[in-house]
């Protein structure tokens, strides 16, 4: 198909007055302009072809334009694109909802779905305040959490995102102040070290009272600094929780799917929390979705307290599309195997990316699952090194001083290699990638 515009204009139209994630309201850096996307590639305008080392975000788990979720989507949207949730159910909804219940912590039994991650922490945020309220304890209404989290950009999961890069000081005194405890230092691989999980004990037993709960990202905190912590810390944190009647959230938004090596990365601690959020890889990369979920006791502690329903209802709630195509993505994922998988890829990203030890240019090189992390001592000059990455064919998109890959499972062996050469390539040429 012909374009029905010239490409330099439409992209100085991009420039001047469409705004991009993070990205300076009057001098954007350089976006570049995708004509399509088929399995681990990326199509630009020009022709060029790039490896996805991002899965859009840790979403595309199956790479794209996937022939199965397609006809999905396809299928679904012969019968209904949307329909309102309120009154009105369907089958999509219901299915997606007896798989995910099959799949998640036995101890959840209820969903809400919603329309992005942000607003699932927010409903999952509401519940844990609206709990303790029915409960006849009004006080708690605060949220503990760790330094170096990252929830979403809304405010209420702000206030949960690290204080620093999360940059609460330009919203001082309209975003919630929480408690934060120190990021776990233990490794996910290092000897358990008790102490770590001194600061947030502290916290917990000198706050406990006016806390609702405690919100985490099991195993890897992603955007908030790509760690990977130690299992015995969430196991801890959950005992923790009990012992001082506070709720547990656990954010699997990125880390759900099989991300880490499990389908939850709850699974390693063997822990089941209070409430769950599930987002991003949940349809695949299709559809913009998400869901909370929670307990039977939760929700009967709500409902028993006036107004007697739960307070959130999104206009797209439990939308027909993305419950299809999530359904599909689900089943594929699981009929898959996606643990041999991601195995491979984690051990493929370990070995290639190992000799960047070496280089006095890296502070740390972590692999877990299918998420390869390449933390630099400096702060890396976006434009630049996104160019650098475009020229050697690789979609890989750092911040800070985090060059990361989290690829599709469907991504092949030598597509890796790609991925972790150009990466070690622009740090050996270190032409300009660095900030002073
Ligand atoms: C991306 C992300 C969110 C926010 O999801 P959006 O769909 O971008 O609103 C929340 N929590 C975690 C852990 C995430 O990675």
């Amino acid at each position: 198909m012909k374009p029905t515009y010239n490409i330099k204009t439409a992209l100085s139209f991009d420039r001047q007055n469409i705004l991009h994630p993070y990205t300076s309201m009057t001098e954007p850096i350089l976006s570049y302009l995708v004509e399509s996307a088929n399995l681990a590639k990326i199509k630009l305008s020009t022709g060029q072809e790039l490896v996805d080392g991002m899965s859009s975000w840790w979403c595309a788990i199956h790479g794209y334009n996937n022939p199965i979720l397609n006809k999905a989507v396809e299928e679904q949207l012969k019968k209904m694109a949307h329909i309102m949730f309120g009154g009105l159910t369907h089958k999509p909804a219901i299915e997606l909802g007896q798989l995910l219940l099959e799949l998640t912590p036995a101890n959840l039994t209820k969903i809400f779905y919603s329309d992005s991650g942000s607003v699932a922490v927010e409903v999952a945020i509401k519940m844990a305040i609206q709990y303790y309220s029915a409960i006849g304890k009004p006080r708690k209404t605060k949220l503990l959490t760790i330094s170096s989290g990252y929830h979403g950009d809304t405010f209420m999961a702000m206030s949960v995102c690290d204080p620093i890069t999360g940059m609460h000081s330009i919203f001082n005194g309209v975003v919630t102040k929480n408690y934060f405890a120190d990021a776990p230092m233990c490794g996910f691989r290092d000897e358990w070290d008790d102490s770590d999980i001194d600061s947030l004990k502290r916290n917990l037993e000198a706050n406990h009272e006016k806390i609702a709960a405690i919100i985490l990202e099991p195993i890897v905190q992603g955007a908030g600094g790509m760690r990977f912590y130690h299992p015995e810390y969430l196991r801890q944190t959950r005992q923790l929780c009990d012992k001082y009647d506070v709720l547990l959230i656990l954010d699997e938004i990125a880390t759900g799917f099989g991300r880490t090596g499990k389908l939850f990365a709850c699974e390693y601690a063997d822990i089941a929390p209070d409430i769950m959020c599930i987002g991003k890889s949940i349809t695949g990369g299709y559809m913009t979705f998400a869901a909370t979920l929670t307990t039977q006791k939760l929700s009967e502690v709500i409902s028993s307290a006036k107004p007697g329903v739960f307070m959130h209802g999104p206009t797209y709630m439990g939308n027909p599309l993305a419950c299809a195509v999530a359904i599909a993505s689900t089943n594929l994922l699981i009929n898959s195997p996606w643990q041999q998988r991601v195995s491979d890829i984690e051990s493929q990203l370990s070995r290639e990316l190992a000799p960047l030890r070496n280089s006095e240019l890296v502070a740390d090189v972590r692999v877990l699952g299918a998420i390869g992390v390449v933390e630099t001592h400096k702060n890396v000059e976006l434009e630049i090194i996104q160019k650098k990455f475009v020229d050697l064919g690789v979609w890989i998109r750092p911040f800070g001083k985090l060059i990361y890959i989290m690829p599709p499972y469907i991504i092949t062996d030598p597509e890796i290699t790609a991925l972790t050469s150009a990466i070690k390539r622009v740090i050996s040429e270190n032409d300009g990638i660095f900030k002073d």
